[in-house]
């Protein structure tokens, strides 16, 4: 069998590498490293955790839990190794990143179907399966080509901020009601209003709060040209309710007056269960953004699927480029997988490249589909990012907004949660992912 060409070694590659030699497909892995690095990447191993050194919780009332659980139970080998090395983290799974890495890396060198080939990929293989999966920080020659590859709209977006998220169902509508902007077409916001105090209150936290550490890699420059909100906060009092929270034309049902300030909810996907929080991008430390944010009346016991980021990130404008297996729509000897698709995290990335990979080798061996469903956190995930009506589309965490609720009540979040997460593990029990 012709050989898949995967390109990058990160958590992504080294998966979907893995997947397909197990199915017996044979890979050339492409690795840059050591040879040429990312402004991010610093050690030769492969999978390399370029920041923090969680895997995030490791609970099942967890979105991210319930995807490593997936994950570990079809025989992922970042899962595999991420356990084998586990260090302390309470209800996360952290890990010794370097003997991580450096498990990945000899089962991956040592797997007699998969050859390593180290040096930059600067142009894609004119033949036979391939597999794009070099990260946010893919190599300018790479990205060149892939821009040429898929020109139009289509081609990749340059992303340097992005506003939080939270769950409709956690919005509190006593403080916030749908409307448009002067009533125009359908209600489509939902508008959290603000008196004059909640407002100054706000915005005097919003000023003096703590923002994330610029790393050394991250241009200044760009930070100054996409304006946080906490950074338009401080060039006046005013300057917000001029800006994003400016109350022009909404009208408070309950008061049948304007209020001081509103801060607008766009939804973010077409269920309805997240919303983003419009002209948000913030730049703030993850614990600040839910102190000072919560303090919008609406939004007091807010649940954030999705803080606010800043680092510069490339990623495909993949709901209108990739179907659910990650293949390029009328390419398909093509396939993206990790970050590069728009999923957020280490986890995220490693599910996308098992996927992409569990469903190419199925393909080779002349197998039906997977087809994962929505109700498992490996399919909604798929399912997200290729999904043509999300329109503004940025980088995702997994999290239960894209799963479908369950068909009967359960009282408390956290047993909600444990709910959907046995349903999807017993669902994924009766598929065939070999
Ligand atoms: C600064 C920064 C901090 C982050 N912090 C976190 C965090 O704390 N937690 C978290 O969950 N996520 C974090 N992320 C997101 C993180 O990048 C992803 O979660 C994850 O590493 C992506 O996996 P991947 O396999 O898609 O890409 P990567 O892990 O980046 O792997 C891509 C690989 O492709 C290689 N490559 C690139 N171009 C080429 C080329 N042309 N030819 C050959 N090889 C190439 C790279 O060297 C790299 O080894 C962070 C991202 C950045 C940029």
């Amino acid at each position: 069998m012709e050989p898949v060409s995967v390109i990058g070694a990160g958590l992504a590659g080294c998966e979907a590498a893995w997947q397909l030699a197990g199915r017996g497909v044979p890979v050339v892995l492409h690795e840059m490293k050591p040879e040429k690095m990312t402004p991010a990447h610093h050690a030769p191993e492969y999978a390399e955790l370029v920041c923090s050194n969680s895997l995030r919780s490791d609970q099942l009332e967890n979105a991210v839990g319930l995807l490593k659980e997936e994950l570990r139970r079809s025989g992922s080998l970042i899962l595999a190794c991420a356990d084998a090395h586990r260090v302390e983290a309470g209800g996360a799974l952290a890990v010794d990143r370097h003997a991580f890495s450096r498990a990945v890396t000899e089962q991956i060198r040592s797997h007699p179907l998969i050859t390593v080939e180290e040096g930059e990929v600067r142009q894609i293989p004119d033949r036979g399966q391939v597999i794009v999966a070099s990260g946010p920080l893919t190599s300018e020659a790479l990205s060149a080509e892939i821009e040429r590859l898929l020109p139009g709209s289509r081609y990749l977006n340059f992303y340097d901020a992005a506003a939080p998220l939270v769950t409709f169902d956690s919005v509190d509508m006593d403080h916030a009601w749908f409307a448009s902007r002067y009533d125009k077409g359908t209600a489509d916001y939902v508008n959290c209003a603000l008196s004059e105090e909640e407002y100054a209150a706000f915005w005097r936290e919003l000023c003096a709060a703590q923002e994330a550490e610029v790393h050394g890699f991250e241009d200044k420059s760009v930070f100054e040209g996409c304006m946080p909100v906490e950074v338009m906060a401080r060039r006046g009092v005013d300057t917000l309710r001029y800006g994003p929270l400016k109350p022009k034309g909404l009208r408070d049902p309950r008061t049948g007056q304007t209020p001081y300030a509103v801060v607008q909810l766009r939804k973010d996907n077409a269920d309805g269960t997240i919303y983003n929080l419009v002209g948000f991008q913030t730049h703030l430390k993850w614990p600040e953004q839910r102190r000072v944010f919560s303090m919008i009346p609406a939004l007091k016991n807010a649940e954030f699927v999705r803080y606010g980021v800043m680092h510069r990130n490339t990623y495909l404008d993949s709901p209108r480029l990739l179907d659910r297996y990650y293949r390029v729509r009328g390419n398909e000897r093509l396939m993206f997988a990790g970050q590069i698709t728009g999923v957020e995290g280490y986890v995220e990335s490693t599910a996308s490249g098992f996927l992409c990979a569990v469903e190419l080798a199925r393909r080779l061996l002349d197998k039906p589909p997977v087809d994962f469903p929505q109700e498992t956190a490996l399919g909604a995930l798929a399912l997200y990012v290729s999904n043509e009506s999300v329109g503004d589309f940025q980088p995702m965490n997994v999290n239960f907004g894209i799963i479908p609720p369950l068909d009967h009540r359960v009282k408390g979040k956290r047993n909600k949660n444990a709910e959907l997460s046995q349903r999807a593990l017993g669902l994924l029990e009766t598929l065939d992912w070999t």
